[in-house]
C-alpha cells in the first residue's frame, strides 16, 4: 500500500524526522512550512494524508484543520494532528477542528505507521467511491462534492458490548445527550445485535472474563453487514499490543481507559460523520448506476445500456460461431392513442406493453426501451428462424387481448409491427445489423402494419 503523505510542520528538522520515517516505508512524501502553503498543496489534489503540527506561528494546526474539513475540495482528506503536549483538551480541539486522528510529540513510530496506514486505507475507499459516484453519472467531481450530505442531524444509534456493569453504567451516562445506546453484556448476544440492527457505530470492551474481543472485531469485518461498521475499541492501560493487532484487523479507532467524555463523543462524532459520508456515497453510486441504465416509465433498460452491451453479446456471438437475432418493435398508430386517451393513457400502453414483451423473452435476452414507443430485443444464441418466432408470438400476445389503460381500465387494442435480422456469417458489423432490423421494421409497416418481417440472414 503506498500513498502520498503531507508532513506539515514550520521547524524543519520535524519535517525531515517524519520525513525519513515515512519514506523508509515507501510512502511518498510531500512538506509544508506553514499553514497556507498545505492548504495550497492540498488543493491541488493527490494528497491522501496530512500530519499536521498543532503549534505553528500565524495559523496554527487547529486553523488549518478547519479549513481543510470545511472545503469541499479537500475535506475527505484524512488529518492527523501532532500535539506537543499530551493534553486531553488539546486532542478534544483538534477532533472538533474536525481532525480524524492525532498523534503525540515525539511520535512513536508503530503508532505512526498503523495511524497513518488505517487513514490511507479508509481513504483508498472513500476514494474509489467518490470516483464511482463521478463518473457513472457523468458528472463532474465538484458537482458531487458540493452536495450537500446531511451528515450531522439525528442523534447515531450506537451499540456497546461490554460485561463490566460500571463501565456500561460511565458510559451510558457519557453518551446520554449524544447517542441512541443499546448494551450487549454477552460477546456472542453482541455480535447477533450488530449484525441485525442499523448501528452507526459499535463500542468493544477489550475486558472479557473469558472472551477475546479481537475474535469479535474480526468477525464483525469479516461479515458484508458490518464491513462498514465503524469499532471502537475501549482499552485499558499497557494493552498497545493488543490495540495494534485490533488496527491491524480493521478497527478503526481506540480510547485508553480512564475514558474522557469529550473524547469519547469527539471521537464518536468523527466516525459516525465519515461513516454517513461514505454510506451516502455509496447509496449515491447504487442510485446513478440504476438510473443511467434503466428506463424509469418500463423499468426495462434503456438505449444507452443497449449501446453499451450490443457490441459485446455482438463480439461474443462472433467469437463462439454463435447466432445472434435482434428485433425492434413499434406500437402501431400509437400517437393516434395519445391523441384519443392522453399522453397519460399512453404511457398505460407502453407499460402494458413492456410487461408482455418482457414475459414473452428468455432471461438471457437483452428487452430495452429503445426511445418513444420502440422497444429493442436482443437474443443470444439464437437464429432468425427462431427470432422470427418469438417475434410473431410477441406480436399475436399484442394484438389478441387489449390493453387496460386509466383510473377506469378502459380496453383499447393495440398492435405492434416487428423487424428482425440476424447475425451474418462472413462480414458484419452492429450497426449493419440494427440497420436491417429497422428496414425490416419499414417493410412490416408499409406493409400494413401488425406483422412481423424478417430479414433472411
Ligand atoms: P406508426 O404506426 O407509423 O409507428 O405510427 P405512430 O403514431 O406510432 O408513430 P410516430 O412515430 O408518428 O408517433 C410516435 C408517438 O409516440 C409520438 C410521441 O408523442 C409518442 N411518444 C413518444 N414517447 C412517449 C412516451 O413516453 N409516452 C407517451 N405517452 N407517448 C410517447
Ligand atoms: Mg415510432
Ligand atoms: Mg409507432
Amino acid at each position: 500500500m503506498t500513498a502520498r503523505i503531507l508532513v506539515v510542520d514550520d521547524i524543519p528538522a520535524n519535517v525531515r524526522l517524519l520525513e525519513v520515517r515515512l519514506l523508509a516505508e515507501y510512502f511518498e512524501v510531500l512538506t509544508a512550512n506553514n499553514g497556507p502553503d498545505a492548504i495550497e498543496t492540498c488543493e491541488n489534489g493527490k494528497v491522501d494524508v496530512v500530519l499536521l503540527d498543532v503549534m505553528m506561528p500565524d495559523m496554527d494546526g487547529f486553523e488549518v484543520c478547519k479549513r481543510l474539513k470545511s472545503d469541499p475540495a479537500t475535506s475527505h482528506i484524512p488529518v492527523v494532528m501532532i500535539t506537543a503536549l499530551d493534553q486531553v483538551s488539546d486532542r478534544v480541539r483538534g477532533l472538533e477542528a474536525g481532525a480524524d486522528d492525532f498523534l503525540t510529540k515525539p511520535v512513536n513510530d508503530l503508532q505512526l505507521m498503523t495511524r497513518v496506514k488505517s487513514l490511507v486505507r479508509l481513504k483508498s475507499l472513500t476514494d474509489e467511491l467518490r470516483l464511482r459516484a463521478s463518473t457513472t453519472r457523468n458528472i463532474g467531481i465538484e458537482e458531487l462534492l458540493s452536495r450537500d450530505f446531511a451528515t450531522e442531524d439525528a442523534k447515531p444509534r450506537v451499540l456497546l458490548i461490554d460485561e463490566r456493569k460500571t463501565s456500561v453504567e460511565r458510559i451510558q451516562k457519557m453518551l446520554r445527550n449524544t447517542a441512541e445506546l443499546d448494551v450487549a453484556t454477552d460477546p456472542n448476544a453482541g455480535f447477533f445485535q450488530a449484525a441485525e440492527t442499523a448501528y452507526e457505530c459499535v463500542l468493544i470492551s477489550t475486558a472479557f472474563s473469558d472472551f477475546d474481543a479481537l475474535r469479535l472485531c474480526s468477525q464483525l469485518r469479516s461479515l458484508d453487514r458490518t464491513r462498514f461498521l465503524p469499532i471502537m475499541l475501549l482499552a485499558d492501560e499497557g494493552e498497545e499490543g493488543r490495540i495494534l493487532r485490533g488496527l491491524e484487523l480493521g478497527i478503526n479507532d481506540y480510547l485508553i481507559r480512564p475514558i474522557d467524555q469529550h473524547e469519547l463523543t469527539a471521537r464518536l462524532r468523527t466516525q459516525v460523520r465519515r461513516k454517513r459520508y461514505n454510506d451516502q456515497l455509496r447509496a449515491s453510486v447504487a442510485q446513478t448506476i440504476e438510473m443511467a441504465v434503466i428506463d424509469g416509465l418500463t423499468g426495462l433498460h434503456n438505449r444507452r445500456y443497449l449501446d453499451s452491451h450490443l457490441q459485446t453479446l455482438f463480439d461474443r456471438a462472433v467469437a463462439r460461431r454463435r447466432p445472434l437475432s435482434v428485433m425492434i418493435t413499434d406500437l402501431d398508430r400509437f400517437k393516434s392513442i395519445n391523441d384519443t386517451h392522453g399522453h397519460d393513457g399512453g404511457d398505460d400502453v407502453l407499460r402494458e406493453f413492456a410487461r408482455r414483451l418482457r414475459k414473452n423473452v428468455r432471461g438471457i435476452d437483452l428487452a430495452c426501451r429503445f426511445g418513444g414507443e420502440e422497444f429493442v430485443v436482443v437474443m443470444p444464441d439464437t437464429d432468425g428462424a427462431v427470432a422470427e418466432k418469438v417475434a410473431e408470438r410477441i406480436r399475436a400476445e399484442i394484438a389478441q387481448a387489449p390493453f387496460a389503460i386509466g383510473a377506469d381500465g378502459k380496453a383499447i387494442e393495440v398492435t405492434v409491427s416487428v423487424g428482425v435480422s440476424s447475425l451474418l456469417k462472413g462480414t458484419d458489423s452492429v450497426a449493419a445489423l440494427m440497420k436491417r432490423a429497422d428496414l425490416a421494421l419499414y417493410e412490416a409497416k408499409s406493409g400494413g402494419r401488425n406483422r412481423v418481417v424478417a430479414k433472411a440472414a
